[in-house]
């Protein structure tokens, strides 16, 4: 079985095209073949309904012609690390690349040593704005090769800005100008990884020789190494012959060399010799432009999404952290329009974006909270923090409590110091009460709901 969907994937490959082919059929497992039906493994829903919507006849057509009578396709969704077409480095654990990660790196003609690039991060698909527009250049110059001035590059800035992107970018870029040219793209985490295991296996021989042979040589988030001790000392004799003979450096780390602490000196005025550019926080532009770019490639390959007025803009003006949670939001919208063939309103992207709206928006206040309650509920502000028991005002009290501990990151005894010096335990019982309540109500429930709205918009 294994075979014949390993001899369709060479096929469906060329059919459907790389990027769509990595994206969407790669992360597939089939999983059972009986009965003109074909069972698939699929790490998301998300994928499984693209693809039967999309490449459905491509791969029932593909299993057909290796002798396999298909006329349906099912899928189970088992969320599943090794099924995702991330990079093993954006896993965030500390596993090593898996074997399979390896095997991939190795297909695209790059040594075993090195995780996968995500065919996805190009500079195609790179939003150029003002906050990123120097370390766009500066990356898309180090892409070109040649005597570029500047070794390292050291990009930083904070999480979800666009570092392994450009990183990504570069490689990419710069492997297919010289496809014989060795790239090496792993994670400062990666880098300890196999370089513990060469001590282990008593192959530090090869791990030097190996290191010391690429062209070039890219690690990722090099923070991870501070405070351990004998990987830096590799990695700095590393970083050296490499410098030395004239092998371009690409770094990335969540800040400058100066400010990691557990960075040995020597380390970091090494890290300062080249080019150190910054990431910075995304304006609104940049993400609005970001927002429209994906939202342009997601309707090139389903043309009847439908998408509101004002919805890109609402995105971009409350999602403000970081790009990999825009990304999200979006990912999530167009799913639900998929799934559900609705166009997405302002109100289905509120509706359906709640939970990562909630934790973005540092700009509702308990002081807001309070304000808006006392008016829907025309009472005095006062008697929020006040001492008055009757339930016309002691309910609309716990409303409050019940929206601030949903609407903000305070802890209850902060909440209960906002309500006139309360204690937790009274903040804990209001919000249980409303809860409680909430569910057997419906006009409480529509009350809340209204006022969760007004209070977000
Ligand atoms: P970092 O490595 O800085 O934490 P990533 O490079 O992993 O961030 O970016 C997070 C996500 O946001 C990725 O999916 C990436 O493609 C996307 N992204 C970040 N910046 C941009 C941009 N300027 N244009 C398009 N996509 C971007
Ligand atoms: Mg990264």
């Amino acid at each position: 079985m294994e075979e014949i969907w390993g001899q369709a994937c060479i096929k469906l490959e060329q059919s459907v095209g790389p990027n769509n082919f990595n994206h969407w059929i790669k992360p597939l497992r089939l999983t059972a073949l009986e009965e003109g039906v074909a069972r698939f493994a699929s790490p998301t829903r998300f994928i499984s309904d693209w693809v039967s919507r999309h490449f459905a006849n491509d791969i029932m057509g593909e299993l057909s012609r290796h002798g396999q009578h298909i006329e349906r396709l099912r899928f189970d969704v088992i969320p599943q690390e090794s099924g995702e077409p991330r990079p093993a480095s954006e896993k965030g654990a500390s596993r090593p690349a898996t074997a399979k990660a390896a095997r991939n790196a190795s297909d695209a003609g790059r040594p075993e040593l090195g995780a996968p690039l995500d065919p996805r991060f190009t500079f195609g698909n790179f939003v150029v704005g003002k906050p990123n527009e120097l370390a766009h250049a500066a990356a898309r110059r180090v892409s070109e090769g040649g005597p570029v001035g500047f070794n390292p590059l050291f990009l930083y800035g904070g999480v979800g800005l666009g570092k392994t992107h450009l990183m990504h970018a570069i490689a990419h870029d710069y492997q297919q100008r010289d496809p014989s040219a060795r790239v090496l793209y792993l994670s400062a985490e990666q880098f300890m990884y196999r370089f513990v295991q060469a001590l282990r296996e008593s192959t530090i021989m090869d791990f030097k020789g190996m290191f010391r042979n690429v062209n070039m040589l890219m690690v990722d988030d090099v923070q991870f190494i501070a405070g351990k001790d004998s990987t830096q000392e590799e990695f700095f004799h590393t970083f050296n012959a490499l410098v030395d003979q004239g092998k371009q450096i690409v770094i990335s780390a969540d800040r400058t060399p100066a400010e990691i602490k557990g960075l040995e000196e020597r380390i970091k005025s090494r890290l300062s010799c080249g080019l150190i550019v910054d990431l910075h926080p995304t304006t609104y532009e940049l993400r609005l432009g970001i927002l429209q770019s994906k939202t342009e490639v997601f309707r090139q390959q389903q043309p009847d999404l439908q998408i509101g007025n004002g919805v890109l803009e609402f995105l971009a003006n409350r999602i403000t952290t970081n790009v990999r949670v825009l990304e999200g939001a979006l990912q999530r919208l167009f799913a639900h329009a998929s799934l559900l063939r609705r166009e997405i309103t302002l109100e289905v992207a509120q509706e359906c974006l709640t939970d990562i709206l909630r934790t973005n928006d540092r700009k509702i206040s308990i002081d807001d909270i309070q304000r808006k309650v006392a008016e829907h509920y025309n009472i005095r502000l006062a008697d929020m923090m006040g001492p008055k028991r009757a339930r016309n005002v002691a309910r609309p009290r716990q409303i409050a409590m019940y929206l601030s501990k949903q609407l903000t990151n305070r802890s209850l005894p902060e909440i209960g110091r906002r309500f006139g010096g309360r204690d937790h335990t009274t903040i804990m019982h209001g919000v249980r009460k409303i809860e409680e309540l909430a569910g057997e109500d419906s006009g409480l429930a529509e009350d809340i709901a209204l006022l969760r709205r007004q209070l977000e918009a």
